[in-house]
């Protein structure tokens, strides 16, 4: 008998060599923070998604909140987020004062699409200000038509793209384009924690083509504070008696926090964002090959619904599984799973059924996030993968299932 197989967790960073390299030579220069590598990503990023602008930031949640300021989303403001989505998504929201409506999910992919939109739409009454669509497991919904029926409300969209850098989808003219390039005057929001696609340990992105928006993003990021000499307000304290601005002065019209990323984070997202392409390209042949064996075995597993406008970057490979009809609950499946040496998570606990939104919002029904939340489970999906390892998990599911 030889070493038992490594454990497979249901996701993890792939971290080598030139990313250590990249993180080392920071540290042994100037800049630690809010130098030149901070600006070198936010230029790869945004060039690479096709939108005018990308601002790094403290990690996915921070990004989801300075595109909530940057909105000037507030107290009396609606705010529509889809139930099958991480905590943060609602918190946003919340944390600037904004109301939470959740709007329900299609049960075979936990995405909100346009008809549960305008369901939540209905639902919500008046003061609706923005949406947050959520691009679960790096998939998207029908976005020309969320963006239309958003057009038609007024409202800003914030798409939380945190599972979906590198997903790309095909317009109403067949062009794609990536997500993240943001068509209208929205933003979206991206993570790089190590479960991520890309890792900058902890570490986040907005990206958006409104220059009024992306300045905003980037004052909030760094305390609120104002540097340019046209924005001033206190004139007597911010000028010299030939008129140039004070040297060491600075202004707040509207406190920010300190949600900045550090350059040696920041020199391991261009690190690993090199290697972006390779990655996705992993994950979409261990999707592939996960297909192929759960068709092939017929085990009572089915992959979630793929949207054909989107080329998916996966960043989980969930499947639903119908406890109820094969008669064994999933915490046993998981634990059976893990004692073969395979971990696997379930995302996401509906947000709508946690303690602090029922008290908000009282008792709320949404059948097919709650249906989608009954059935999903996340299978090991990381680059670090291969081939192999799917098998495994595939024969241990079948054993596990019974
Ligand atoms: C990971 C994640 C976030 C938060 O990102 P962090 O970098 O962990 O703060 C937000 N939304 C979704 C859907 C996520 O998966």
């Amino acid at each position: 008998m030889g070493e038992p197989p490594p454990f497979l967790p249901y996701g993890r960073q792939l971290v080598d060599e030139d990313d250590i390299a990249a993180v080392t030579e920071v540290l042994r220069g100037d800049w630690l923070t809010t130098g030149p590598m901070v600006e070198r990503l936010e230029e790869a990023v945004r060039g690479y998604i096709g939108a005018e602008h990308a601002i790094a930031c403290a990690n996915g949640t921070a990004a989801l909140h300075l595109a909530a300021m940057a909105l000037g989303l507030g107290p009396g403001d609606k705010v529509i987020v889809p139930a099958v989505t991480f905590l943060a998504t609602a918190n946003a929201a919340t944390y600037v004062g904004a109301e939470v409506v959740f709007a329900d999910c299609d049960a075979t992919d936990g995405l909100m699409g346009p008809a549960e939109l305008e369901d939540a739409l209905e639902r919500a009454g008046p003061g609706v200000k923005a949406v947050f669509p959520v691009h679960l497991a790096g998939q998207c919904s029908d976005l020309d038509a969320i963006y239309a029926i958003a057009r038609r409300h007024g409202l800003a969209v914030v798409e939380d793209a945190a599972h979906a850098i590198g997903t790309r989808i095909a317009g109403a003219d067949g062009r794609e384009r990536f997500i993240g390039d943001c068509p209208e005057a929205g933003l979206a929001t991206f993570s790089f924690h190590p479960v991520k696609t890309m890792t900058m340990g902890e570490g986040g992105m907005v990206t958006t083509n409104d220059s009024n928006l992306a300045e905003r993003a980037r004052r909030f990021r760094s305390h609120g504070m104002r540097r340019e000499p046209e924005a001033f307000e206190n004139s007597a304290m911010a000028f010299m008696q030939d008129g140039g601005a004070n040297p060491w002065y600075y202004e707040m019209a509207e406190p920010g926090f300190n949600y900045r990323a550090t350059d040696f984070q920041c020199a391991l997202g261009l690190s690993q964002f090199k290697k972006l392409e390779r990655f996705v390209a992993q994950r979409r042949a261990l999707a592939e090959h996960y297909d192929t064996l759960l068709r092939d075995l017929q085990l009572p597993v089915t992959p979630i619904r793929r949207n054909p406008l989107c080329t998916a970057a996966w960043h989980l490979y969930a499947v639903l599984i119908d406890f109820d009809e094969i008669e064994v609950e999933r915490g046993a499946v998981m634990q059976r799973l893990r004692e073969q040496g395979i971990g696997t998570q379930v995302h996401y606990i509906p947000v709508h059924t946690q303690p602090f939104y029922r008290r908000r919002n009282g008792d709320l029904s949404l059948p097919g996030a709650e249906r989608y939340y009954a059935q999903t489970l996340s299978l090991p999906l990381f680059a670090g993968m291969d081939e192999s390892d799917v098998d495994r998990v595939a024969t241990a599911l079948q054993t596990s299932l019974r």
